[in-house]
């Protein structure tokens, strides 16, 4: 049935402020502000313009089925979380522990089969002719000395989904604010250029958004502020950029997308909690991997394939299962079991990345505000810090009886911004990845120059649009692999209609995964054991293809061989099919489809919209 908007009939809810996600800037923003709503005796501390005589009402939405349910690190200085909540080392959070040991390791590649520049090349082979020498141990280089802004000490280790659900029962038993999981935010309401609330996740709905049996049209939350800490791959912010634009110059083109397990290390390891590993080298030389260690014998672990990384193969998981096989990590790994797991965006742009923070009725936080700073690798502690940032700034203008505009929250929220170390941070921080634009030890170089010289110089250009950037499977594997036997594998995974890397990556040299049902398992196993993958009926496909032909003549099919989930297949005619069921809203496909739209070249062939559903558990 084809119903237009004029015929649906909306409710609508007003409130004072409303939040669009869940996430550590939000869980800032909530947690500083719902502590100074009410007074000792229980008298409001401000008022409610909604609800006179009544503490401002604050209502939060998150996308996912509960609190926790993305995906993330963590290993954090802790700077911003601890100036919330200085106790935290003793607030007893599931798997958390402070830093302890920190390496940064070089992994050689055992096998042969990764692309290596002859520079690398070169530094692999008096790397292994001098191991006798140096701290050089099962194939890996512990480098034996890295720079302090790359370090952790006096931080901690943490499981984000664990720290999220302490903080909203926190948040949430002050009995200020409310938190709404499984209620995704659709749209941004904008009257004449001011921001003056959100519509909620229409459903009972078919898969191109048409009601259908059920049909529940979501409610429209008018709100005097609304605060969108919706992370890199929200749609919400979307909506903005699309109505206001970025600030000149900037851009979202440094991305990288993150893997993660979490698993049962075994019962006799060497390991403590607090452990950090960064890893860089293999299983390409651009793909970056880390592990910590928590509590009770239960590591996080994975990878991060960045926009950088100038390949058509551009599959997260199987690179992770090869990066755990790596003999240095796999003699802590080998009989470890896989108890979560899942994939997620991390915006690499940094202060690049920054949209306008706020406007007339609305103000953005978080890493889709450009905070994650690109140099330290940290982006809870920076999101948090923003959260924290504003909550100050809306207890002052509430405290004052002005209203949201502008130009208050640019003299509020955005000056604290600017003068905080956040700010100064994420400064020198700008162009330190530059680097990269030109290969792996340029960037390494690039970052180390940066770090040291405070943001002073730097190697490297700008980054263009990764689009830009991906070659095809032909150029990728020119001399490895030839154009018939591509051809071949091609027709061959077409049938089977399964996507294409694992059939070239065997045929690269990649040895086969040797699974063993516990941690080695099947990436469709990995969704339903480790992601517990659920999508609950009557919504809408949140993963469109806009144009269809585009799709059709487009030779790397990158959408495919990049999605997290194997939600994504080769489909019929040339254009993929969308599985929702198995979609973890990573974000992958949005970053990385290869064809730009012609009339914005920021932009790709696919949009990701809101969707409902998602990853099942809270240990990520
Ligand atoms: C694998 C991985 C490892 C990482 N490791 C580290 C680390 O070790 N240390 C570190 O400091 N940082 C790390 N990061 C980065 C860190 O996770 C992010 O910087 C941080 O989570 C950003 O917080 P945020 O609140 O801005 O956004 P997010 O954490 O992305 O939260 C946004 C929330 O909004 C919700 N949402 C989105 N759209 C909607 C909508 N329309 N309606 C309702 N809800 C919506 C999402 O579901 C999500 O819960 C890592 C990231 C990844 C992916
Ligand atoms: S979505 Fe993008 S990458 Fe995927 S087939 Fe279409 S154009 Fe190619
Ligand atoms: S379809 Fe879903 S799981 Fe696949 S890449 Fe896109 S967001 Fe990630």
């Amino acid at each position: 049935m084809d119903v237009s908007e004029t015929q649906i009939d909306r409710q609508r809810m007003d409130v004072d402020i409303v939040c669009v996600g869940f996430g550590p800037a939000t869980a800032g923003f909530l947690a500083t502000l719902s502590k100074q709503l009410m007074n000792v005796d229980g008298t409001p501390a401000v008022e409610s313009g909604t609800a006179p005589g009544m503490p401002p009402q604050v209502i939060c939405y998150e996308r996912a089925d509960d609190i926790g349910f993305g995906v993330s690190g963590v290993v954090t200085r802790a700077r911003a979380l601890r100036a919330s909540f200085p106790e935290i080392e003793k607030a007893g959070i599931p798997m958390a522990a402070p830093v302890g040991e920190e390496k940064v390791l070089y992994l050689l590649d055992p096998h042969g089969a990764s692309r290596r520049s002859m520079t690398l090349r070169a530094s692999d082979k008096f790397i292994r002719a001098f191991k006798w020498m140096l701290p050089v141990e099962r194939d890996a280089l512990n480098l034996p000395w890295s720079p302090s802004f790359l370090h952790k000490r006096g931080g901690m280790v943490l499981s984000m989904g664990q720290f999220m659900q302490w903080v909203g029962a926190l948040v949430q038993s002050t009995g200020t604010v409310q938190i709404w999981p499984g209620t995704p935010v659709s749209q941004v309401l904008i009257e004449e250029d001011k921001v003056v609330g959100v519509r909620l996740l229409d459903q009972g709905v078919d898969k191109e958004a048409q009601p259908s049996e059920g049909f529940t049209p979501g409610m429209d939350i008018r709100a005097a502020l609304t605060v969108v800490g919706d992370g890199p791959v929200g749609s919400i912010g979307q909506q903005l950029d699309a109505h206001f634009d970025v600030p000149h110059g900037h851009h979202a083109r440094d991305w990288a997308i993150g893997m993660k397990f979490v698993v049962d290390l075994p019962a006799d390891t060497p390991l403590n909690p607090g452990t950090v590993l960064h890893t860089f080298g293999y299983p390409e030389p651009e793909i970056f991997g880390f592990l910590y260690v928590h509590p009770g014998n239960v590591a996080s672990l994975g990878v991060f394939v960045p926009s950088w990384f100038d390949s058509p193969v551009r599959t997260a998981y199987r690179y992770l299962q090869h990066w755990m096989l790596h003999p240095y990590l796999w003699r802590y790994l080998q009989g470890a079991k896989l108890r979560s797991w899942g994939a997620k965006t991390l915006g690499e742009s940094g202060r690049r990345g920054e949209p306008h923070l706020a406007g007339d009725g609305y103000a953005r936080i978080g890493e889709g505000s450009g905070s994650t700073n690109v140099l330290t690798g940290s982006g809870v502690d920076e999101a948090w810090a923003t959260g924290t940032q504003l909550a100050e700034a809306v207890l002052e203008l509430l405290k004052a009886k002005k209203p949201f505009t502008k130009q208050n929250l640019k003299e509020t929220y955005m000056k604290r911004r600017r003068a905080s170390w956040l700010e100064q941070e994420s400064t020198i921080a700008e162009k330190s990845r530059d680097g990269f634009q030109r290969g792996v030890v340029t960037g390494m170089i690039g970052m180390a120059l940066a770090g040291l010289t405070n943001g002073k110089f730097t190697l490297g250009r700008e980054p263009v649009q990764p689009w830009k950037r991906i070659p095809s499977v032909e150029e990728f594997y020119a001399g490895r692999i030839s154009r018939e036997e591509i051809a071949t594998l091609r027709e061959s995974c077409k049938a089977a209609n399964v996507p294409l890397h694992g059939a070239l990556m065997d045929k690269a040299g990649w040895p086969k995964i040797p699974h063993d049902g516990k941690l080695l398992v099947s990436h469709q196993d990995a969704l339903l054991m480790g992601g517990k993958v659920q999508a609950p009926p009557g919504y809408a496909d949140h993963v469109l293809f806009l144009y269809p032909e585009l799709c059709e003549k487009c030779g790397t099919k990158i959408c495919i061989e990049a999605c997290s989930g194997q939600a994504i297949t080769p489909g019929q005619e040339g254009v993929p099919a969308f599985d929702r069921e198995k979609c973890i809203h990573c974000g992958a496909c949005y970053w990385n489809c290869s064809q730009p739209l012609s009339y914005d070249p920021e932009r790709t062939n696919i949009a990701f919209r809101t969707g409902a559903g998602g990853l099942h558990s809270a240990e990520n």
